[in-house]
Formats: C-alpha cells, structure tokens, sequence
C-alpha cells in the first residue's frame, strides 16, 4: 500500500540502524506495525534486543571520539544538511506518520516541519557552546569551566510525536559531540527509521545515530539504563516508565532528561476574550485527536461564563469530521490504539456515573480503526477520574470555578506539572496567576505554545530536564572546572 503513496519509496525501512548498517534482529523477530485507522498491518519491522543494542552502544562510543575530531563548524554544516532533506522529503515522512500513527495529514506535515526545525536550531546553537573564565582566590590560578559532551546518550521516544519526540533528543546530542542509541516507540518505528536514513544521506556519520526498533522495551531500557558507556538517559512517555527508568539508571548515576506525563488545565477567567478561550482550548484539546502531553485534560471556566463557553465550544466540536487520516475531509484522525480507544471510554463512563453530563460526542465508533468521537462533558468534579488522570483522548472535561484562588487550587492539585493555559484580559491577573501555578511552561491567552526556541518541560513528576532552546544543550554537556595554577 506505502508504494503507491511515496515519492521516494527508499525511505520505508524495516530494520534497525547499528553503525551505519542496516540489520535484522540476531534471532530474525520480527513484529507488525498498524494503520490505526483500518486495524490493517502496514509493515513488518525487525525486532531487536539486548545484544544488538550493546553492539549499537559501543558502536555509537567509538563513533564520538571521531566526530569530535570534526570542527563545530563542519558539524552543524551536517546537521543542517540533514535539515534540508527531511524538509524536502516534507510530504513523504508526512504520509508514513499518518499511516503508523493516524494523525490527519496536515498535522502530519506540520510535526515534520516542527520536528525538523529542532535540527535547523541546534545546527545554529553547536556553534555557541561557551565556556567561562572565572575569577580566581590567588593571584597566580586562572579558573575556567569548560563544556564537553557529555557521552553516548540512550533515548527512548513515544508514539504520539514519532518525529520530533526524536529530533528534539538527537539533534541537540549531536551538536553537543554525542552519539545516540535511540529505541522508538514499537507503534510508530517507519517514521524514526525515515529519520535516520535522512541522517545517513546526510552524510552524518555512521554510529552517531544508531535505531533500535523493538518491542522488548523492557530489555532494551535495561540495556540503556545499564550499560555503562551510556551517560545520559532521554526519555520521553509516562510517568509510569519514567520513574522505572529513572530507577534503573541509578545503579549507574547516569543523567537523565525526563518528559513525562501532563494533566494541563486551561483556566478561564470571566474576564477572557470567550472567542479566544474557546479557539485556545479547541486547539489544545483536539490536536493530535487529544493525545499530546500539553494537551488541555481540564477545562476550568468561571461561573458567569460557564454556560456560554460550554455551548459555543461544543458548537465548534460538532465540525470535527472523524476518518482516516490521509482523506482530504478528515479533521480528525483514530487513537493509536483500541486499547487506547477502550480507556478513554472507561474515563468518560467513570464521570458520567458520578453525575458528569455530555454535550457531543462519548462513545466508540463502531467498525474498523480506533475511533473515539470528539467529547465535550461538564459538571466535573475532583471525585472523578477524569480530574487526576491523564486522559490521551478527544475529550474536553469542563469544570465550574467561583474565584481566582480556587482556580489555582484546582490547577495545582495535581502530581504533575507540564503545561498549562490562561485566558484572561487582565495584565495583573496573568501576572499572578502565571507565578502560582506550579508548571514548567504556561500560555496566557495563547496555547500553540511549543517551539524549537522555548524551553519545553515539567517540574513535578511531569519530568526534568528542558527540550530546545538556548537551554536544550545543556542536557547533553558536562561542566569541567579546569585550575592552571602556578602562573
Ligand atoms: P505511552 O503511554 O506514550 O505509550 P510509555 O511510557 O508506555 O508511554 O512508552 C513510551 C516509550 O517507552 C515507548 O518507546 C515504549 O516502548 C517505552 N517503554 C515502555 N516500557 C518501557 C520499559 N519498561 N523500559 C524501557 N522502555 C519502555
């Protein structure tokens, strides 16, 4: 089926990458991938293990020693040309995400665009990578810090952004002199594979990014969580996995970065542009078919304008046309899943028994593909799961707050921490609110908040550690303190 729809039909990979070859699992495993919008098997995918991901640990070792021999210069020359080609093979990795993920074609193509602009930025930023000289207790040390790479890096990625969840790691590592293992999430492997070949054409050098396409998670995490070599974990899932990993790397002290789950609310105040709330939070809540991790899971509206949100979102809601991805008239793609589709169905069942009331949409489609139709529901309250839990799914719970203080109160009580949203008109308030709410980014009357050029990231058990940005390097780079004395 893919060979009708590429342009270039090279670009569809079923192995893994270990030092610039293209290798098939030891034990010749091999595991499916799914069109989430048919159920239909799409690709069949080598499936490797520990043994092959060691191999691809001290292969990436030996490769950094010779990429740092390069000038920065002549690394970001490689990493711009690599920019290049996903940018002009925008279209193809577009439809192979489509079809691994099912997100509608347009997101598609604007993830491609987002992921590759990660590598266009740490392109630019390999070049800024500053030491400091410092002021010295005697008159005969100079004191200086200098930045150095900080070793192989072991990344593991989702499914819900099967490009850029990978520039975002690989490109920054790159720039900063180290080499990666990557293991992409099992649903979505063709896209990270397409990725890679980009990288390949590229001219970047064999064993800086090697791919491990696996469904023995397990056994390939304990690999990158253990192995020595390995200096830095970057992960990007749950808080579940997260924390398992986190545990595993401690036998090793490695670094870790952590991307991890989100439980967004997005606050709106009685004093809002409504138009804009309502636009902000149908855009937060339905892209990706709501499975992003700073997508709004909560919708907090004032009293006085409870009613007239409510309506005029479910309004805009009732537009959405469900269906396959790749189809012209779809705005919205299935969930990655059935078991995905099944959980986000027990999320809204659990609210709808405790008193919650639909507006649109809160079922299952039935047939083929992991549909679940956009949902509006309100009068929710904290009982019910879906006040806690992380929904990943097109659903828009509406709470009812009476003040500011109990806005925030609401916002805040919540183990996570990543992103959240506010609408209001008033400067003072935004101010406020902005500083009380305890979460790594927040968008004030605006939630297409993500860039290349912002730091992305959480605090609380949402993660550590900031994706992009002049802060994105620091990730991936060790501070040495060097003394000349005797001067
Ligand atoms: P999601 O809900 O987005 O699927 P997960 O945390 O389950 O989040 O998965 C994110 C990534 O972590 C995927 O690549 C998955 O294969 C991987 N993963 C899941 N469990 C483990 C594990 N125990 N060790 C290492 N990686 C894992």
């Amino acid at each position: 089926m893919f060979e009708q729809k590429l342009t270039d039909q090279s670009l569809l990979k079923s192995k893994g990458l270990i030092n610039g070859e293209w290798v098939s699992a030891d034990a010749h495993k091999t595991f499916d991938v799914f069109n989430p919008a048919n159920g239909e098997c799409i690709a069949t995918v080598a499936d490797l293990g520990a043994a092959e991901t060691k191999r691809a640990i001290e292969a990436a070792n030996v490769a950094m020693t010779d990429w740092n021999t390069r000038t920065v210069k002549e690394k970001s020359a490689l990493l711009r040309q690599w920019f290049d080609l996903v940018m002009a093979n925008q279209e193809d990795l577009a439809t192979i995400m489509t079809l691994e993920q099912g997100k509608v074609l347009a997101e598609s193509k604007g993830e491609v665009a987002y992921g590759a602009s990660y590598i266009e930025w740490f392109a630019e930023e390999a070049k800024r990578i500053y030491g400091d000289i410092l002021p010295s207790t005697t008159q005969d040390r100079r004191s200086m810090v200098i930045k150095q790479p900080i070793g192989v890096v072991g990344a593991i990625t989702p499914w819900n952004f099967p490009n850029a969840m990978i520039t975002r790691k690989i490109a920054p590592a790159l720039a900063a002199g180290c080499s990666v293992v990557l293991k992409p999430a099992a649903e979505t492997p063709l896209s990270a594979l397409a990725l890679a070949e980009l990288a390949q054409r590229a001219g970047i050098p064999k064993g800086m990014i090697n791919v491990i396409p696996s469904k023995q998670s397990s056994e390939i995490g304990e690999q990158l969580t253990g192995h020595p070599l390995v200096k830095k974990l970057t992960f990007t899932g749950s808080t579940r996995v997260g924390k398992i990993l986190m545990a595993q790397t401690a036998q090793t002290v490695k670094r870790t970065s952590m991307e991890l789950g989100g439980n967004a609310p997005v606050l709106v105040f009685d004093d809002a542009d409504i138009d804009k709330a309502v636009q902000g939070a149908l855009m937060a809540k339905f892209r990706n078919a709501g499975q992003t991790c700073i997508c709004a899971n909560r919708i907090l509206v004032h009293s006085n304008i409870y009613e007239e949100f409510v309506r005029r979102l479910t309004e805009k809601v009732e537009h959405f046309v469900l269906g396959d991805g790749l189809a012209d008239s779809s705005t919205m793609g299935p969930l990655i899943t059935r078991h995905a589709a099944e959980g986000v169905a027990e999320l809204v069942a659990d609210a709808l028994a405790k008193g919650a009331q639909l507006t649109i949409g809160g079922a299952l489609n039935k047939g083929t593909g992991f549909f679940f139709q956009p949902t509006v529901i309100r009068d929710l309250d904290q009982t019910m799961r879906l006040a806690k839990e992380e929904v990943f799914g097109p659903v828009a719970p509406i709470f009812k707050f009476e003040t500011e203080d109990e806005a925030i109160a609401m916002a805040n009580d919540t183990e996570f921490g990543l992103a959240a949203y506010v609408f209001t008109k008033d400067q003072s308030r935004s101010w406020r609110v902005s500083e009380r709410l305890e979460y790594g980014m927040v968008g004030v009357n605006e939630t297409a908040i993500s860039s290349e050029m912002i730091p992305f990231g959480g605090v609380k058990e949402s993660g550590q550690g900031r994706e992009g940005s002049k802060y994105g390097l620091d990730d991936y780079l060790e501070m040495k303190y060097v003394c000349l004395g005797d001067i």
